[in-house]
């Protein structure tokens, strides 16, 4: 079973930090969302820690916001097996 899970933006950066550590050995197939929607910075440092894979909510209201999200690597969501690949 993947679960995954939506933090809604409720977390400053090193809490989400925290989140990710703990929950790094439930193999969620992503967190969405941990950090408020204009904090892209945040996302992309997140995932250039590796681990769960982040994805984005409310960062994304329109298709600039999306690219820019993507080119600034601040999120990353593919499938995620039960071994972490
Ligand atoms: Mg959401």
């Amino acid at each position: 079973m993947l679960l995954a899970a939506d933090a809604n933006g409720s977390y400053r950066l090193e809490e989400a930090r925290q989140l990710l550590a703990d929950t790094d050995d439930l193999a969620l197939q992503c967190i969405e969302q941990p950090c408020a929607p204009e904090a892209v910075a945040e996302h992309a440092a997140l995932v250039a820690t590796g681990g769960t894979p982040i994805c984005l909510d409310e960062t994304i209201t329109s298709l600039a916001t999306a690219r820019d999200a993507v080119e600034r690597r601040a999120c990353a969501v593919g499938w995620r097996s039960r071994s972490g690949g």
